[in-house]
């Protein structure tokens, strides 16, 4: 993460905040919430696979924020449990990726998808990609790209919405811990 702020803007005027040892601006929402993310999953993800850990949270039109982890349903053991992954054609499929798993954590709890916001690790893959078009997702942040494909962006263009896509840098912390 870098900010374009320094010491002088602070002493200047009020709005600014330090967050991880840098200077942020309140209105750099997007870069709290992705770091949020970052920060939070790099302590629950139980998948194995590079790059690790992952997620995704997703903030409604209200503000209402809900969290999806990268972990199988409920009931089946983690990667992690079983010291390996499910891997076909590169992806861990014993997990629910992040976005749908926030998408369906939204649906549990009776929250509108429709509008919403999704900071997510990685830019979604093809599969989650169709959810949150679907779900009516109208923006997307992300950090790293893992999964870069041209068909991922064409369904983007195809939506009947425009989603804003928006990459910030930001230093990833796949963290050592995670949960089983
Ligand atoms: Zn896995
Ligand atoms: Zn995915």
């Amino acid at each position: 993460m870098r900010s374009q702020y320094t010491q002088k803007d602070v002493m200047n005027g009020d709005g600014y905040f330090y967050l991880d040892g840098y200077i942020m601006k309140h209105e750099d929402r997007d870069t709290v919430m992705l770091n949020d993310v970052i920060q939070t999953m790099s302590r629950r993800y139980t998948c194995l696979r590079p790059p690790g850990a992952t997620g995704t949270s997703l903030v409604t039109t209200d503000g209402l924020v809900v969290y999806g982890d990268v972990r199988p349903p409920q009931g089946s053991p983690t990667c992690k449990e079983l010291y390996t992954c499910e891997i076909e054609n590169g992806h861990c499929v014993r997990t629910i990726h992040g976005e749908v798993r926030a998408v369906l954590n939204a649906a549990k709890l009776g929250l509108c998808t429709e509008g919403a916001t999704v900071y997510t690790v990685l830019k979604p893959c093809y599969q989650c990609t169709k959810v949150l078009i679907a779900a009516g997702i109208t923006k997307i942040v992300y950090a790293g790209v893992s999964y870069d494909e041209q068909r991922t962006n064409d369904i983007l263009a195809n939506a009947p919405h425009e989603i804003k896509l928006v990459r910030l840098d930001m230093k990833l912390d796949y963290g050592q811990g995670g949960l089983k």
